[in-house]
């Protein structure tokens, strides 16, 4: 399948607000002194709490079926369990890397935001949600982040990445699935418009 054959709205927008929030959590990172453990997994292989929408999926999605690899990625997904680990998970990381993750750039939002983003109570008072690894390694990283993003270091907020690429395409991009059904169904969306395409017929 060639390169720009089938496109679905909105996805250089998406694109925009993932580099937006590179930016925020590389400036959170830098100010809190916080990092991903080397060759930790942890995040990924605890897939049950790993949930995409559709819309996060089909990057990936698209790339798969350009490298003639949609039709197998289907199959190695159909009827897998809603808990089974994200299937992009590479359990042998490269001492090089901090995580396993086999299509890094096209990892969908949560992905992106877990570990260095904070949600805000109603009092309006932010807590940053660290991964356990980094909360067992030092009792006390929670609380030191939280003073700073608390007084004047800025943050990526959960709720507004979730809300603002949910919106770029509500009707894919509003309900979460666990990661491998996201990747599962934004697949067989991309299937169908291949389809259609080549037959002719136009599907909305
Ligand atoms: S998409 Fe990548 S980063 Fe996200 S859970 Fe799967 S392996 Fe981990």
């Amino acid at each position: 399948m060639g390169k720009t054959e089938i496109h679905f709205p909105g996805l250089d927008q998406l694109f925009e607000v993932y580099a937006d929030l590179e930016r925020q959590v590389a400036e959170l990172k830098r100010g809190a002194g916080i990092e991903c453990l080397r060759r930790c997994t942890f995040c990924c292989a605890t897939s049950k709490f790993v949930e995409a929408s559709i819309f996060e999926m089909l990057p990936l999605s698209l790339h798969f079926w350009e490298e003639g690899r949609g039709q197998e990625t289907l199959e190695k997904l159909e009827g897998i369990h809603p808990d089974a680990p994200c299937i992009l998970l590479n359990p042998n990381v490269p001492d090089e890397l901090s995580g396993g993750c086999s299509y890094y750039r096209f990892r969908p939002l949560v992905c992106r935001l877990f570990g260095f983003s904070a949600t805000v109570d109603t009092n309006g008072k932010p807590s940053i949600a660290l991964c356990a690894p980094l909360k067992e390694l030092d009792s006390g990283v929670s609380e030191r982040v939280n003073k700073k993003i608390r007084k004047d270091l800025s943050f990526p907020l959960m709720t507004d990445f979730s809300r603002k690429v949910a919106m770029i395409h509500p009707p894919l991009g509003e309900e979460k699935y666990p990661i491998n059904i996201a990747l599962w169904e934004a697949l067989e969306l991309v299937r169908q418009k291949i389809h259609f395409s080549k037959t002719g017929r136009r599907k909305t």
